[in-house]
């Protein structure tokens, strides 16, 4: 997992803006996060005191899958999509979610690691 100035925020999965934690700034004991506002680096900050220095993800991500359910359904519905998804398993409805999101994260972290784009119509290449 990538840590430091250039990691996504620890907390939103968002572009990090330079605000930095590392417990008690033991950089040679903890890892240290970054986030991109100053409510992800206090809620972050007392994740970490909660739970020695270590801000535990996985959890936090199985979590915000599940509650990502609930405006995922919202949505299909209000497209009129939910028929064909109706039936399938819960777990089928987390890959959907987490493809989105996983997708949406990771050019977020490219496009910060990279200039911007000249911002005209028709400079992204369509991917299917
Ligand atoms: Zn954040």
């Amino acid at each position: 997992m990538a840590h430091g100035w250039l990691a996504p925020c620890a907390l939103c999965g968002r572009q990090s803006r330079g605000y930095l934690y590392c417990h008690l700034l033991r950089r040679d004991r903890y890892p240290d996060y970054s986030f991109c506002s100053r409510t992800c680096t206090d809620l972050g900050m007392a994740l970490a005191r909660e739970n020695n220095g270590v801000i535990d993800k996985t959890a936090r991500e199985t979590r915000a899958l599940r509650e990502a359910r609930r405006p995922f359904a919202e949505a299909l519905t209000a497209l009129g999509l939910m028929e064909p998804f109706y039936n399938r398993t819960a777990a089928e409805i987390d890959q959907l979610i987490e493809a989105a999101v996983t997708g949406y994260v990771e050019s977020m972290q490219r496009q910060a690691a990279t200039p911007e784009r000249s911002g005209t119509p028709f400079d992204d290449e369509i991917p299917f």
